[in-house]
């Protein structure tokens, strides 16, 4: 019975606490999904929006999960170099990323690395620690006895949902989850016959510039010098699975 409240990461093989089921985390995604799109205003025509459905859909395609409901937005925001992903594959690019991803190849290490966080199911790992950290094992009882929940259990993971939307949505990835993420996101790129190489040219790019924060801009994301380093050490992985496009 335990053994429901685990997963195991995709190319890592790590193991990882996911205490909600793939219905609550789809359903977390795809509320959430529809609040940034409220709040955002969105590009759909221009060749930036136009390359990021192209790459994304191409990344997804081998990505191993066609269950998902794969989304790739585009953001009008030119002043922030972002992008981001919520549970479930919906993927967020702003305009002001083009400002360093200056071909495809450069997009898709940002988008493969955005569909690493989906497939590894990071989103649901966070909102899982957080529920546990908030209301101790007996969530976990709840989330484990699955289908067969009586009413008041429902509510219960219902309202630990409703926690799990908001901490879900701000909760920064962890450092481990971010190198993982980059690990997942190299090996997709190189399958979709994009040069895995090029999240080198990218993130050099960005350290470049002083004072820029990387994609997710959150305080716990590797430095920048310390994730080129990082991503140099798996490019070796990656190019086992290149295949380049003619
Ligand atoms: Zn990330």
């Amino acid at each position: 019975m335990l053994i429901a409240g685990c997963a195991k990461a995709p190319y890592t093989g790590r193991n990882q606490l996911i205490i909600i089921s793939q219905e609550q985390e789809l359903a977390l995604g795809h509320q959430a999904a529809r609040d940034v799109l409220q709040k955002e205003k969105r590009d759909t025509t221009s060749p930036k929006a136009q390359a990021v459905e192209r790459v994304g859909r191409r990344i997804a395609a081998v990505s191993g999960r066609s269950d998902f409901q794969w989304e790739f937005h585009t953001i009008i925001n030119d002043e922030t170099p972002n992008a981001f992903c919520l549970p479930g594959g919906k993927v967020f690019v702003y305009t002001g990323l083009f400002e360093y991803a200056k071909n495809d190849d450069q997009l898709a290490a940002v988008i493969g690395h955005e569909v690493g966080h989906a497939i590894a199911r990071h989103g649901a790992e966070r909102v899982s620690t957080a529920m546990a950290a908030q209301t101790g094992a007996a969530v976990g009882m709840i989330a484990i006895s699955g289908s067969d929940m009586s009413p008041a259990s429902q509510q219960l993971t219902m309202a630990a949902m409703g926690l799990g939307v908001n901490v879900g949505v701000i909760l920064p990835f962890s450092r481990g989850q971010e190198y993982e993420a980059d690990r997942i996101g190299l090996i997709l790129m190189a399958k979709a016959g994009y040069d895995p190489r090029a999240a080198l040219d990218f993130w050099q790019a960005f350290a470049q510039q002083p004072g820029k924060k990387p994609p997710e801009f959150l305080s716990t994301h590797p430095a920048s010098e310390n994730r080129i380093q990082s991503i140099r050490g798996l490019i070796p992985e990656a190019m086992q699975y290149y295949k380049p496009q003619q």
